[in-house]
């Protein structure tokens, strides 16, 4: 059944609208947008009035859900060498004590954080893909299917990126025992992800896809990453592929060391990248590469409260955008999930290094939240390869409702409703949240969190013991 919507306040892709008329589709889509400032008293009665500010919802491009099993348990000193690399210790001890029904609870309760702060769906880059002991999961991978069932159950948007993950460095290095769940042959990987894709060809969901990921370029080695990615094309020419690059100075100089190019210099060689792949991180890029990159029409992850909490570096955003580059965001190692907080850093680490305000507005948009926002959220939906990022025709009706009620939005216009919530730590203005069409965050809450409190806490307080 369609059903129709009467916006008081829209950000359109073409700007905002003061009043529109919306329908959605009974399969989660928008089918018509008509902008009335004033519509008849018979339209009125048809349509549910949305009061506030509507915005699209964001897609979240990056996350590892069972990671949110470590926040706030990794912010103390061990030495005077603390690094990424001593964190990735305390994150493979977690992956390895975590069982499927774990994973379920942890992304399920990950995902309704997400819809709360704006995020409407999601890219999960899932690298956990067999037992502790290193033996595959009898009768189908039960650690992909948690994150499915947590995504169903929070009725967030989910692209699942199975992910390959065969080596521990450049040149090949044998997986280390730690990272023993995490491996698969590239064929037994590529038939996983097909029988995944003919399922949903079979059963087409409105909110669930599949992709797939390369973890890195120091744990898939490059003829690998080459067959591998022209063997996905053949099975669907605009599956997302992700894959986390040039991260950390230390992997950069590694990967010299062993092939004598930069990571991302021989990504671009490859001549594989277009719009269906995303770069994650990109944080040491050359103004050469992100040339490179944005002329690809890949899209750039970035996830800085992650990178922030890792000490990775600063992303040349700025850079990066002026050369027409699409950058969308991320929540990674869910050390904060929030899509303003990303943004407002995405700025904030301009504003820092040049000395000046609003860098990232430009001549077409002025203000750096309405920028920010509708790019990321155009540009996310590219990545995770799903029909959202906008209030459009075509799109899902994925949107936030913004509370103009709300302290944090006091004295709020349209045109500055989305600096209100990403410069003035709004997330609390966000009331409610829709996917495909459904209500799942209403006046703040979400249906599934009283249910599942106990069984989150209890396992917060194990995986903490
Ligand atoms: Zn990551």
């Amino acid at each position: 059944m369609t059903r129709q919507y009467h916006l008081e306040s829209v950000l359109l892709p073409e700007g905002w609208a003061r009043g529109a008329l919306v329908s959605v589709a009974a399969d989660g889509r928008i089918d018509a947008i008509e902008q009335r400032h004033a519509p008849e008293a018979a339209e009125l009665r048809e349509s549910e009035r949305i009061a506030g500010f509507v915005v699209p919802g964001m897609p979240n491009a990056h996350s590892h859900a069972f990671q949110r099993g470590m926040r706030g348990n990794t912010e103390y000193r061990l030495s005077a060498r603390d690094s990424f690399w001593t964190w990735r210790q305390a994150m493979y001890a977690l992956a390895n004590r975590i069982e499927p029904k774990d994973l379920e609870i942890l992304a399920t309760r990950l995902f309704i954080d997400m819809l709360k702060s704006g995020y409407t769906s999601v890219a999960e880059f899932h690298y956990l893909h067999r037992q502790p002991n290193g033996d595959l999961y009898p009768g189908g991978n039960l650690l992909w299917e948690a994150i499915v069932a947590a995504a169903r159950t929070a009725g967030i948007g989910l692209t699942l990126l199975p992910t390959l993950y065969q080596t521990s460095d450049f040149g090949g290095q044998p997986l280390k025992r730690e990272q023993a769940r995490f491996g698969l042959e590239t064929e037994q990987f590529l038939r996983a992800v097909e029988q995944r894709i003919g399922e949903e060809r079979r059963h087409a969901s409105a909110t669930l896809r599949t992709g797939a990921a390369f973890h890195s370029l120091r744990a898939v080695p490059l003829a690998t990453l080459r067959e591998a990615s022209i063997a996905l094309r053949q099975i669907d020419p605009t599956l997302p592929l992700h894959i986390h690059v040039a991260e950390q100075v230390q992997e950069v100089e590694s990967c010299k060391l062993a092939t004598g190019r930069r990571p991302i210099e021989l990504l671009l060689d490859t001549g594989l990248l277009s719009p269906h792949w995303c770069l994650v991180h990109a944080t040491h890029g050359t103004p050469a590469e992100l040339q490179g990159v944005a002329a690809s029409g890949a899209a750039v992850c970035v996830s800085i409260s992650t990178e922030a909490n890792l000490g990775d570096g600063f992303f040349d955003a700025a850079g990066f955008l002026r050369r027409g580059g699409h950058v969308c965001v991320g929540s990674d190692s869910q050390a904060t999930v929030s899509p303003a907080e990303e943004l407002r850093w995405m700025e904030y680490q301009q504003r820092l290094r040049k000395k000046r305000r609003a860098v990232l507005a430009d001549q077409f948009e002025s203000h750096v939240g309405t920028r920010l926002w509708r790019d990321a959220a155009q540009h996310g939906a590219q990545a995770i390869g799903q029909p959202a990022g906008a209030i459009a025709v075509g799109h899902r009706a994925d949107w936030l409702v913004l509370d103009s009620m709300h302290p944090s939005m006091a004295g709020a216009s349209a045109d500055t409703a989305l600096d209100h919530l990403v410069f003035a730590g709004g997330d609390a203005a966000i009331r409610d949240v829709m996917v495909a069409g459904r209500w799942v965050v209403k006046q703040g809450h979400h249906a599934a969190e009283p249910a599942l409190r106990g069984d989150f806490v209890a396992l917060m307080q194990r995986l903490s013991a």
